[in-house]
């Protein structure tokens, strides 16, 4: 008998397999070959700052610190290469913005976070009247060669099977799960925005977030990252990434004109240059309502479990929230409230 069943090889059920089976446990992963994965289009960015306040964002210091260390480790166990330091600057939008940046600088955390940046960008064509300063910890994860490579380890012990998980074909007990032949101690649900079809998940509330992004052409940027309004990425050969949309409003996988044109009305504000679209890529983020992400045990289901809401952040969330739920199935640890399912416990039994 295998330990647990894994739904959904995206970041999450990626990243928990990889713990599971360090601490010496039997998983079985099913994907349905990332249909729809929201892991697949990210750009991979991870930087710890929320740039509207010039704050850091939610648990920023730990995730970042445990997150980096992660995958640079990553790398070496995997022998693969998907995690590179990025230049990422942020162009100062007003004066304010500005001031707030350098008051900032001399407190901490912000004193390892918010740089300055000397180096002249004279030549290139980017719009940075009000200044700009260089954002410390940021990283960009090529998600899709990390998911590649976990594959790669899960195929070599026969643990992926690469399918539709069908709900109908999952029977469960207080002992265990069984689905087509396969027992295990329990399942874990790491769906990301699809566990909405899920009969046992569906009653979380939903608060999904579809994304677009643009893959461009432009000639004369710098290869750093760039922020203000919307970001872009650099990805070389004078290609970029530029992203990207919020829409709660449209849960479709349709790419809009609308999309197009507000990532290209935004990318003004960074630059002038001329640019061409190659390519335009749509996702839904699995983001919550309180933003913060779902793990734990369902409310009556002893051996149901999930791993999700992984929201807009799921590079940086992914290996810490892992290891703790890890810690959770594993060692009885308890999970702190404002992660844990259980603060959606009412809302299930309201029906
Ligand atoms: C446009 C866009 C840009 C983004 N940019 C960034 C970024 O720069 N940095 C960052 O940190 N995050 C970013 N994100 C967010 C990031 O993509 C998510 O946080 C993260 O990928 C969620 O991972 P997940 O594993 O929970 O979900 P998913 O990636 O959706 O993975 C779920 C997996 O489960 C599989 N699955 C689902 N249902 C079933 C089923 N019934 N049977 C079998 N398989 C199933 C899916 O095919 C998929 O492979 C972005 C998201 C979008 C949409």
């Amino acid at each position: 008998m295998l330990d647990y069943i894994i739904v959904g090889q995206g970041l999450a059920g990626s990243v928990l397999a990889l713990e599971l089976i360090e601490k010496g446990k039997k998983v079985q992963v099913i994907d349905n070959s990332h249909h729809l994965s929201s892991s697949n289009i990210a750009g991979g960015l991870v930087h710890p700052m929320s740039f509207k306040r010039t704050i850091l964002s939610w648990n920023a210091e730990l995730l970042s610190n445990y997150s980096i260390t992660y995958y640079q480790k990553k790398e070496k166990e995997l022998n693969s290469s998907f995690f590179e330091p990025l230049t990422f600057l942020r162009l100062f939008g007003s004066i304010e913005e500005q001031n707030t940046w350098f008051a900032k600088q001399s407190i901490e955390p912000f004193d390892q976070v918010l740089f300055d940046f000397d180096d002249d960008l004279s030549a290139f064509d980017v719009k940075n009247k009000m200044g700009l300063g260089k954002v410390n910890w940021s990283y960009r994860l090529h998600v899709s060669v990390f998911l590649n490579a976990v594959k790669n380890v899960l195929n070599e012990v026969g643990a992926i099977i690469e399918e539709q998980f069908d709900y109908n074909d999952l029977d469960l007990s207080n002992e265990g799960v069984l689905y087509k032949g396969i027992k295990a101690g329990g399942v874990i649900f790491c769906e990301g925005h699809q566990y909405i079809h899920n009969p046992y998940l569906n009653y979380l509330p939903e608060n999904l977030t579809k994304g677009e992004i643009l893959r461009i052409k432009v000639k004369n940027l710098p290869s750093y990252a760039l922020s203000k309004n919307c970001f872009v990425l650099p990805l070389g050969d004078e290609e970029y990434i530029l992203g990207a949309t919020y829409d709660w409003g449209n849960k479709d996988y349709k790419k809009t004109e609308e999309a197009r044109e507000e990532l290209l009305e935004k990318f003004e504000n960074i630059s002038d240059g001329e640019v061409q679209v190659l390519e335009q890529r749509v996702g839904i983020r699995p983001t919550t309502i309180d933003r913060k992400p779902i793990l734990g045990t369902h409310p009556v289901l002893s051996t149901v479990h999930v791993f999700n809401g992984l929201g807009s952040k799921g590079v940086q969330l992914a290996p810490y929230y892992a290891k703790r739920m890890a810690e959770f199935l594993l060692q009885d640890e308890i999970l702190e409230k404002e992660i844990n399912i259980t603060r959606f416990t009412k809302k299930y039994f309201k029906g």
